[in-house]
């Protein structure tokens, strides 16, 4: 039996990977220091067997009794309002944390598969956006935190792939959406569906002609899944190609939830990305992979998963005042 750890277990994208890798027979274990991640997610994994976890900060030393074979690092802040809430972290989880995980993952002989997203294009001048773009980032403004980091992470595998010969991979990920994502992370679905199921406006930041590709969780999964399996040690971009403005988005949502609510404008974050679609030939030619869930079946698959939280749920974890980081 394979042996896997899995950082960020608790959050969004790590309590699906748990799933999906204890599904298909590996023992897994889970690491989170729960600052942005729930044990919510996980807490049905807790009666197997074949599943532990680790109530640790991966940013400290790690340690791991007995073999490992695979290492996926997703512990991180991912959404805007996270990083401009805990930014020291969110450095410390990409630098020091990859550092703790390469270093273990030499120790053991595991191969190392490590989530970098597209922030590393930043406010992209190229678009659609292919693996070899290096990208157009902001070092000192407010996304640098997490740009920089996920940067940096990747530049530390690679030396570690190329120095110590560890098997390495790297995915970046596009803007993925699904059930477990948390109501108050700041991203945009949450945010209006937690507003249509509150009876709030929709707050669009900008004028909405921005835009955006959003990817199911599951389809994510397995091409995560297919990296790991790969022999491909440079960034591979996934995510799913469909573009749509974030206006258009909100209508989306107004229709799926049947919201009597309307849309109000506020101020766009700066830096905040003009457009963002991936490029996924290289996904398609080396994983043969590519999304198979489209937006409207994906949105109806959330909104299920968020329907059925309770009124507290909903109230406890109101939309985050994006006033107040609104970065100027
Ligand atoms: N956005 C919005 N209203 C919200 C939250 C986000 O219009 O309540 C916009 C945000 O400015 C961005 C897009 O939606 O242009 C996606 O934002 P998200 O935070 O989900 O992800 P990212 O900017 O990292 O792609």
């Amino acid at each position: 039996m394979k042996t896997i750890l899995i950082t960020g277990a608790a959050g969004f994208l790590g309590s699906h990977l748990c799933d999906r890798f204890i599904k298909d027979g590996y023992h897994v274990i889970g690491m989170d220091n729960l600052i942005t991640g729930s044990l919510k997610n996980i807490e049905h994994l807790f009666k197997l067997e074949h599943f532990e976890f680790y109530h640790h900060d991966v940013s400290k030393f790690i340690h791991v009794p007995g073999k490992l074979d695979y290492i996926l690092h997703f512990a991180s802040p991912a959404s805007p309002i996270d990083y401009l809430k805990i930014p020291i972290q969110t450095l410390k989880v990409g630098s020091l944390g990859i550092h703790n995980c390469l270093g273990l993952a030499k120790t053991k002989g595991a191969r190392l598969l490590i989530a970098s997203t597209s922030e590393v294009y930043g406010d992209p001048n190229v678009h659609p956006q292919p693996e070899e773009y290096w990208g157009n980032v902001n070092p000192v403004g407010p996304r640098g935190v997490y740009d920089e980091a996920k940067r940096f992470q990747e530049a530390m595998t690679m030396a570690y792939h190329t120095f110590h010969g560890l098997e390495t991979r790297i995915v970046r990920i596009f803007n993925t959406y699904g059930p477990r994502m948390r109501l108050n992370d700041g991203r945009v679905l949450p945010a209006f569906i937690g507003q249509a199921l509150r009876g709030e406006d929709l707050t669009v930041f900008g004028d909405g002609s921005q835009t955006r590709s959003f990817c199911y969780v599951d389809d994510l999964v397995e091409g995560i899944v297919r990296l790991l399996n790969s022999d491909y040690s440079l960034p591979v971009n996934l995510g799913n190609p469909d573009e749509i403005t974030i206006s258009q988005f909100a209508e989306e949502i107004i229709k799926l939830t049947g919201t009597k609510q309307k849309v109000i404008y506020k101020d766009l974050p700066v830096d905040d990305p003009k457009q963002r679609r991936p490029d996924i030939s290289k996904a398609k030619e080396i994983l043969n992979w590519e999304p198979k869930i489209n937006r409207k079946e994906g949105l109806e698959r959330t909104y299920a998963y968020f329907k059925k939280l309770s009124k507290e749920e909903l109230i406890a974890t109101e939309h985050n005042n994006f006033d107040k980081f609104i970065l100027k």
